[in-house]
């Protein structure tokens, strides 16, 4: 997609959200005005500030504005202020209507290990160094849809608990022409997870990758058993560029993933469906932090990177934006998650005002 009026929708949620969303509007800011693209920015109110306003954490006004844009931009939801009420109307129930209505069927989670930041991981740090991956996890279909599931009595009086992995051809389809498109802008490397010597579900995933890959040949395509996965992004994350998996293999390995670079307040994400995306932080909305002025904005400010690279096919634009963020660590800044001996401690503001600074002079 190219043109250029972008509508993007912006919904800082609670607690860190307005925070972390305004650094990274400043970064938005400055690509439209540098770049002369324009972006129009509209807000919305969803999560527990929407429920106070609203009575409901989606308000039609929200949905209305996330569907006639280009894009979604989201701080975070939640917070101990609404954890007493009614599941229907809980602040985390924005995140399910908004990605049900918005068809997203993709998840993405690029986990990068910034150079001046390998001391936060668990890992030693030459395994680390080096790690780029991105994450492509399949978001609705597998076992957290099939049917039958639930918990049943038995004759013999006994429950019984089931659920159904499930998957058809065109769910597979969708998601592998998402990775490999994806992997033709990287190292053009994409791995295929799954259990396909066990379960059937994951025998047809395979099947129909290897088919989807006759049409990208300039992608080398490899399949892992999930096992072997998890155990490989311990013992050599390095060695992956794109990964593709199913819902329940993606859960549980993106996570893993998240780990291996140490701190929550790097991680960007974004979740793509046929028209619009969402974007947003890995991270929650940090109630015990909020209002403070030292949550980490970078995560978010690498998800407008995505945005840029992934729904307004800016994909210079995001990389300077990945860049400035590299060079403002290289220089010592640090929000407090993510502090070392000898550095400099900044607040949220200053953090995203260094980025900005650097973001400027790599643009002119
Ligand atoms: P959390 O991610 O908000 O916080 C976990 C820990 O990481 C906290 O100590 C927090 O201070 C720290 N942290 C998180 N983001 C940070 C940042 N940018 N900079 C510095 N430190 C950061 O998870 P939680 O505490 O389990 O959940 C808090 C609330 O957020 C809950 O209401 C939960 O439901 C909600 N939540 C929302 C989302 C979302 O909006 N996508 C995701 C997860 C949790």
């Amino acid at each position: 997609m190219k043109k250029d009026n972008f509508k993007i929708a912006v919904f800082a949620g609670d607690g860190i959200g307005p925070e972390i969303i305004k650094e990274a509007l400043k970064i938005l800011k400055i690509i439209s005005d540098k770049k002369k693209i324009k972006l129009q920015f509209k807000e919305g109110l969803v999560g527990g500030s929407a429920y106070d306003h609203f009575g409901v954490p989606l308000p039609d006004s929200s949905l209305k504005l996330a569907l006639k844009s280009d894009a979604v931009l989201l701080g975070a939801v939640g917070g101990p202020k609404w954890e007493s009420l009614d599941y229907s109307v809980r602040p985390e129930r924005a995140l399910l209507g908004l990605r049900s209505n918005l068809g997203i069927f993709a998840n993405l989670r690029p986990v990068v290990a910034f150079d001046e930041l390998l001391d936060a991981s668990p890992l030693k740090k030459n395994i680390v160094r080096g790690i780029d991956i991105m994450i492509v996890r399949e978001l609705t279909g597998d076992v957290y849809f099939g049917k039958p599931r639930g918990v049943k009595k038995g004759k013999d009086g006994k429950r019984r608990g089931v659920n159904t992995m499930v998957y058809t051809e065109d769910e597979i389809r969708r998601i592998a022409v998402r990775a490999f498109e994806i992997a033709r802008t990287r190292k053009k490397n994409l791995l295929s997870v799954d259990k396909a010597n066990i379960l059937e579900s994951t025998e047809l995933w395979r099947d129909v990758v290897t088919e989807v890959g006759q049409s990208y040949p300039d992608i080398t395509l490899k399949h892992m058993y999930v096992d072997n996965c998890a155990l490989q992004l311990i013992r050599d994350p390095a060695q992956f560029d794109v990964i593709v998996t199913t819902n329940l293999f993606g859960d549980i390995l993106s996570d893993e993933a998240a780990m291996l670079t140490g701190s929550i307040g790097m991680l960007p994400s974004a979740s793509l469906g046929d028209k619009t995306a969402l974007y947003e932080p890995i991270h929650g909305s940090a109630p015990d932090i909020a209002g403070k002025n030292i949550a980490n904005p970078l995560a978010t400010i690498l998800s407008v990177a995505l945005m840029l690279r992934y729904s307004l096919s800016l994909p210079r634009e995001a990389s300077l934006i990945e860049k400035a963020v590299g060079e403002t660590l290289k220089a010592g800044f640090r929000t407090r998650d993510i502090f070392q001996k000898n550095k400099k401690l900044v607040g949220t503001e200053e953090m995203g005002d260094a980025v900005a600074k650097k973001l400027r002079k790599l643009i002119n």
